[in-house]
């Protein structure tokens, strides 16, 4: 069975490199799976893609379709032209996308075109927000694909209301926390720590991306003033999106403390070490939650909901208050303690290939 595994941006760095694993240990096992890996270059920073790849082993790309940055329409179409040229030159079984970035919609469109059978792990999950562009892209990457390799329940019932069949649809787990377990006793303390001035467990960690929460210049500085009053330090690994609006803030905060993105291997320490986590991320609700860390989502929805009804988030929605009144919480140690969910369980990735191995098409004639 031949497999082309698509890779793009941050968040599906730390996606596929449990699937590679496994798909590498069932090759040694004599079974017959090969895979391509492709990254389409829609992050092509150092910072958010190459040490990903050295610090969770991922082998180096078959190809780097060189997408770069732009709008959602540029970034979609040059992915989806450079990937259809792709893929013709290298017929596969089966093309598995993960998470929902523009690469995932862009190289499942292609596929399916080409007549080309596609998986997506992470499937099923909806914020029901259709001002995210993640969930124009799970929207349509779920209408094609043929199997669908799930985090949770509420994503199951999502695919099944949606008119997916139910031998589509595999409930695996989390491959993020696949990454996460096997990575957590390797996390490193980051170089900055000492000139942070930190002490573990009396910070608090910050990550912005989402356009409706950093693209306003307003809003963004209501957010980081209400932030900096915390009387905490907090430490913010500031995404490539965010920095103009932070740079230019007029009023600098004096607890922020502003770093590039951090690799992997740190941010997890950070984030493991922190007395509470603030942000809009989607794999960060996901990893406090298995670390137990408090997680403040500034949110008014989550395509997570499991980390809200089991683990450690809280939507704080659109409201400072509401945040201010969060973080007071925070403070005084008052918050939840959380469970982890059902099959974030760190063999993941293993489940997904046993499955792929099963399927019909996989099967010895
Ligand atoms: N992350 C990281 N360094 C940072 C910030 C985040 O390695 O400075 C990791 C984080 O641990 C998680 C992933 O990046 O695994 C989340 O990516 P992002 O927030 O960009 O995407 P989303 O999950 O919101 O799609």
């Amino acid at each position: 069975m031949k497999i082309t595994l698509i890779a793009g941006a941050r968040p599906n760095f730390m996606k596929i490199a449990p699937i590679i694993r496994a798909i590498e240990n069932a090759q040694q096992s004599g079974k017959d799976i090969k895979y391509r890996l492709v990254h389409t270059g829609q992050h092509y920073d150092d910072k958010l893609s190459k040490i990903f790849f050295e610090q969770l082993a991922i082998p180096t790309p078959n190809v780097n379709l060189g997408a770069g940055s732009g709008t959602q329409a540029e970034q979609t179409a040059r992915i989806m032209i450079e990937f259809e040229k792709d893929l013709a030159a290298n017929p596969t079984d089966l093309v598995i996308v993960v998470g929902d970035v523009t690469s995932t919609m862009a190289c499942t469109i292609v596929a399916k075109k080409m007549s080309t059978r596609v998986a997506h792990v992470e499937g099923g999950i909806r914020s029901f927000d259709m001002e995210m562009p993640e969930e124009i892209n799970r929207i349509v990457t779920d209408s094609l694909a043929d199997y669908f390799f799930t985090t949770s329940e509420v994503a199951n019932k999502n695919l099944l209301k949606s008119g997916v069949g139910e031998h589509q649809i595999f409930f695996v787990g989390n491959t993020m926390i696949d990454t996460l377990l096997k990575q957590l006793p390797k996390a490193q303390r980051p170089a900055l720590w000492p000139e942070w001035n930190i002490v573990s467990k009396e910070y608090l960690v910050l990550t912005l991306h989402r356009p409706s929460n950093v693209d306003d210049p307003e809003k963004f500085a209501e957010w980081m003033k209400v932030i900096d009053g915390v009387g905490l330090p907090v430490i913010f690994p500031v995404h490539p999106r965010t920095r103009k609006n932070f740079s230019t803030l007029k009023r600098q905060p004096a607890n922020i403390i502003a770093c590039d993105p951090l690799s992997y291997l740190e941010f997890v320490y950070l984030i493991k070490e922190s007395k509470a986590v603030i942000t809009d991320s989607g794999g960060v609700q996901e990893e406090t939650t298995v670390l137990g860390v408090p997680c403040l989502t500034l949110r008014n929805n989550t395509e997570r909901p499991e980390t809200v009804t089991t683990g450690t988030n809280e939507m704080v929605g659109d409201n400072f208050e509401a945040l201010h009144a969060a973080l007071t919480k925070v403070k005084s140690g008052n918050w939840k303690q959380g469970a982890i969910p059902q099959l974030w369980d760190g063999r993941t990735a293993e489940r997904i290939v046993a499955n792929l191995l099963n399927l019909p098409f996989a099967k010895p004639k």
